[in-house]
């Protein structure tokens, strides 16, 4: 209440000038949310003074919490010579390398976002495919685009249904008849092997095994959406399944803090995109493959090396661990945790009371600043919300 209080001049002003007050549905909580004003590793600092651990992270984008003195620097030393150009420069070669390598597909293309990144995988699998059916999961959340967005949505058109098929989530049955009745109207299967909305519980190894025979025995792509999942192994969670897709989006911790989004896919399926061959599909992007976001995000990833991930990974598989004997259900795998407590919103605040900060919907991620001071804080704070809760 004293924190509602003390934010009200600035909700005040915010409710005058955006619609309610806020630009971002996804970190909306009930009345308001407080506001940011500086962050350091791990923490927080909110407008009333109140420090809270970060393991909202900006959605899980920011791997090494705030400030990491190199990644900082890595921007820094580009923006003093120009923050984008209407030029390509060596940074986007030198990403697009580091994403290759690790990811194992082996041609790249930038944008802003994960939503960009969605829709530009969308347009790469209808253009090499010349297909039109995109089929999705119910309950997977691939950003704000017409085509991932419900077919009910207030603002999504009518006609759009035709194109996209949404099936239940992780099932065979539903969806090998799908592909059985319409694979060769497929485009692409676009699936998130873990989907945070959808509860953040990994697909299971014959799940995606089949995602993968399917669109192979019906001449469909699959698209893996590795926009939170990345930062659970080197090249992303898909890896961990022993799959190769055909494209794989990703965003959040590729831009170091900065915004980011890319696609990666085979050099065939990608190839509609190159100016000089003949598939002619145009995508520009104003601010795409800027320097900024591009020197900041390979640091952000050269730091997150294989050792940084396993170290990050075990700390989460301990916090769920703990979470899980003192009787809290949470889901995810390593650094991705998931609360399924039915007051979220309550949830929220009782944990923000307690110096925590959580995704509205209970998502915990951790970043590579914390240890385990920090998950034990976490995991006091949780455990007490939920028996204040109770
Ligand atoms: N795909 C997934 C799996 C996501 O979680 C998100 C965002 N949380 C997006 C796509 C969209 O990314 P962005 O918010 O960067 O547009």
């Amino acid at each position: 209440d004293n924190l509602l209080s003390l934010t009200a001049p600035l909700r005040e002003r915010a409710v005058k000038v955006l619609p309610g007050g806020i630009t971002r549905s996804t970190l909306f909580v009930a009345p308001h949310p407080p506001y940011a004003v500086s962050g350091d590793g791990a923490w927080v600092t909110d407008s009333t003074g109140h420090r809270v651990i970060d393991c909202n992270n900006n959605y899980t984008s920011l791997i090494h919490g705030h400030n990491n003195p190199e990644v900082m620097a890595a921007a820094a030393a580009v923006m003093t010579g120009g923050t984008a150009f209407g030029l390509p420069t060596e940074a986007e070669i030198d990403f697009a390398e580091l994403l290759s390598q690790r990811v194992g597909l082996p041609s790249w293309r930038f944008c802003n976002s994960g939503t960009e990144a969605v829709m530009m995988a969308v347009r790469a699998a209808r253009a090499y495919t010349g297909r039109d059916l995109l089929v999705r999961f119910e309950g997977s959340y691939h950003g704000t685009s017409d085509a991932v967005v419900a077919s009910d949505s207030p603002g999504i058109p009518r006609g759009l249904a035709a194109d996209v098929a949404v099936l239940p989530q992780a099932d065979a049955e539903t969806f090998t008849a799908l592909m059985r009745r319409r694979g060769s109207d497929v485009a692409a299967v676009l699936i998130d092997l873990m989907p945070n909305r959808a509860g953040l519980v990994p697909a299971t190894q014959e799940f995606a095994e089949l995602v993968r025979s399917e669109t192979e025995r019906h001449g469909a792509l699959m698209i893996v959406d590795e926009v939170i999942t990345l930062r659970l192994g080197i090249g992303g969670l898909h890896q961990r399944y022993g799959i190769t897709p055909d494209l794989v989006t990703a965003a959040k911790i590729i831009g170091g803090g900065f915004p980011a989004g890319a696609l990666g896919g085979r050099a065939e399926v990608l190839e509609p995109f190159n100016p000089l061959g003949s598939g002619r599909v145009g995508w520009g992007g104003t601010f795409s493959a800027n320097p900024v976001t591009l020197r900041a995000g390979q640091r952000a990833m050269e730091l997150f090396d294989a050792a940084a991930i396993e170290r990050l990974n075990a700390l989460g598989d301990e916090l769920r661990q703990g979470l899980v004997q003192a009787g809290v259900t949470a889901t995810g795998f390593g650094s991705l945790t998931r609360l399924h407590h039915p007051q979220t919103t309550g949830l929220w605040w009782k944990l923000y009371e307690k110096g925590v900060l959580a995704g509205t919907n209970g998502l915990i991620a951790l970043s590579t600043p914390m240890d385990t001071t920090d998950t034990a804080h976490i995991l006091e704070a949780i455990v007490s919300s939920y028996k204040e809760l109770a």
